[in-house]
């Protein structure tokens, strides 16, 4: 962990959120290069949970939202997770953390009796700071699905069995945010609330767990670090008939990464009571009413980062040194093809090289030109950032101008960044060969 918190930070993927104050615990922030493997982790979401699919559609819910939506949905009684405190210490725990709930990890000293701490952020809408107006930071992002049910069915007019999808953030004042951006204060959810008629849910149930592991392999996660977990009954929330979590082998252990539920008519049927509102469902053919049940595929961001950055790392030796290097998926990698003049002092290989930048970035996003330092530093820099290819351009090239046709018979060096093997061919090859890396 050590290794990936460190290169984390080195090479601009994540921080500690408000760093220079000294932090704050629970939050982290994504720098230049996380946001961008962020971001093509949820575009691969989309792509898959989505935007393949023809019985999908989108929401981007506000995060504050009326305090009744958390009534009806049980999380101001009961989103709560057990706290101890240390009469000696006064350290705070979780209760179901911890190997011996009467005695303090920390120094030994007796543990109090554990009472319900409810883990949602409080904070006030308007200028009035009472009771009446108190507002939530939204604990998981399937609250803002739920109440735009209605609205989705009323202007779209899907028919069963739908679903609605929303990346966004979720907020959990967790007892001990800890390991990295595992466990988080202010984190990002990628969610699911696929509605069906009561009979249809096992088949839907397994449609979506086989979803999940299409994006695990997608992503490259490997097969042997994903454990289904089958939560037992007694483990259930009361409203889940079955719940699935994901574990994968972290380095601090087997932890859950996403998890699936069958969350029954529990939801709408309490927003229908809670609102007054009917959120039934009403079949076009045999005009009967009903509220749809829920499979609920639920998947944190920053956990699927994590196990992204634990699955990519490596570090082997090469041309004498070691080297630690990133094995991302072209898809997901943040930077997809560096390009870089051999020497940055000699002025035609710059032009010759900013022309061949200037045209992979019109065929590919997320390209990036270095010309810092000696060539094989801006390597081991791209390694470490998971770049899987970096094209240079050396004397060779400019050796070989072609007028007429430059692009077909110019030839730049194309570096693997698994096997370091670089590999010289013409620009049009070489741009074709990240095109279809990256496909
Ligand atoms: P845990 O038991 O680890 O606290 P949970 O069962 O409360 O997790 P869910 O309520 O099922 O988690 O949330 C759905 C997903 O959101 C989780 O599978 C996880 O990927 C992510 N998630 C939940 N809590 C956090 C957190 N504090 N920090 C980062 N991601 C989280």
């Amino acid at each position: 962990m050590e290794k990936i918190v460190s290169l984390g930070k080195r090479r601009g993927f994540i921080f500690p959120g408000s760093e220079i104050y000294g932090g704050l615990a629970g939050t982290f922030d994504y720098g230049p290069m996380g946001v961008l493997l962020k971001e093509n982790i949820q575009q691969l979401w989309l792509a898959l949970f989505r935007d393949s699919r023809d019985d999908m559609y989108g929401v981007d819910a506000a995060i504050l939202m009326n305090p009744k939506v958390w009534e009806s949905s049980g999380h101001v009684a009961g989103f709560s997770d057990p706290l101890v405190g240390c009469e000696k210490c006064k350290r705070r725990f979780r209760a179901d953390h911890l190997d011996d709930p009467r005695r303090c990890p920390t120094c030994g000293g007796t543990l109090s009796e554990p009472r319900a701490f409810n883990m949602m952020f409080k904070t006030h809408a308007g200028a009035m700071e009472d009771e009446s107006a108190i507002v939530y930071l939204r604990p998981e992002t399937a609250g803002g699905i739920f109440v735009n049910y209605k609205n989705v069915v009323d202007s779209i007019h899907p028919k069963l069995p739908f679903g609605i999808a929303q990346i966004g953030k979720a907020f959990r004042n967790e007892i001990a945010p800890r390991d990295f951006i595992f466990r988080l204060r202010e984190l990002s959810q990628m969610e699911v609330e696929y509605f069906v008629r009561p009979p249809e849910w096992e088949a839907a149930f397994d449609a979506w767990r086989a979803t999940m592991h299409a994006y695990a392999d997608a992503l490259g996660l490997p097969r042997d670090a994903v454990h289904e977990f089958e939560v037992p009954a007694e483990d259930r929330a009361h409203y889940s008939k079955r719940t699935i979590d994901f574990e994968f082998d972290y380095p601090f252990g087997r932890k859950e990464l996403w998890g699936l539920a069958y969350r029954t008519d529990f939801d709408l049927s309490a927003h229908q009571r809670g609102s007054g509102v009917s959120l039934e469902y009403l079949e076009d053919e045999t005009k009967e009413k009903f509220i749809p049940h829920v499979i609920e595929p639920s998947l944190g961001v920053d956990r699927t980062v994590l196990a992204v950055l634990v699955s990519a790392y490596r570090e082997d030796e090469l041309g004498g040194e070691t080297r630690a290097y990133l094995a991302l998926s072209p898809r997901i990698a943040p930077v997809k093809a560096m390009v870089s003049p051999l020497l940055k002092n000699k002025p035609e290989l710059v032009a010759k090289a900013r022309a061949v930048y200037a045209a992979l970035k019109r065929e590919v996003p997320q390209v990036a030109w270095d010309d810092n330092g000696n060539i094989g530093k801006r390597y081991r820099r791209q390694d470490e950032i998971g770049t899987p290819f970096c094209l240079t351009i050396d004397f060779d090239t400019l050796g070989q101008e072609n007028q007429t046709a430059p692009w077909l018979t110019d030839t730049v060096t194309l570096r693997d960044r698994d096997s370091g093997a670089q590999e010289r061919l013409p620009i049009t090859d070489a741009v074709a060969r990240v095109k279809e890396a990256i496909r």
